[in-house]
């Protein structure tokens, strides 16, 4: 299992700077941070700690399985982003 970021995210890094295996992307040091609309989760990477969770203050993070109904296509666009 793993967590997912949906895209109310405004890109805070408050998540990455939480998570205790460095697979919340990109990271405003990188390339790629300025043309991504959010930050994604690694689900190979991803130990299901629940760290990222409380820190968010945009309600923009899941657990897989309780991902809201309308937000599921966020599930493939994290994995999509690493693949
Ligand atoms: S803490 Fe929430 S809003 Fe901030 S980067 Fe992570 S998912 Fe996005
Ligand atoms: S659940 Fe833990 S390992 Fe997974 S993204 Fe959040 S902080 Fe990182």
């Amino acid at each position: 299992m793993a967590f997912v970021i949906t895209d109310n995210c405004t890109k805070d890094e408050l998540c990455a700077q939480a998570c205790p295996v460095d697979c919340i992307h990109p990271r405003s040091d990188n390339d790629a941070f300025a043309g991504t609309s959010q930050m994604y989760v690694n689900p190979a990477e991803c130990i299901d700690c629940g760290a990222c969770l409380p820190v968010c203050p945009s309600n923009a993070i899941f657990p897989l399985d309780e991902v809201p109904a309308d937000k599921q296509q966020f599930i493939a666009i994290n994995e999509q982003y690493f693949a």
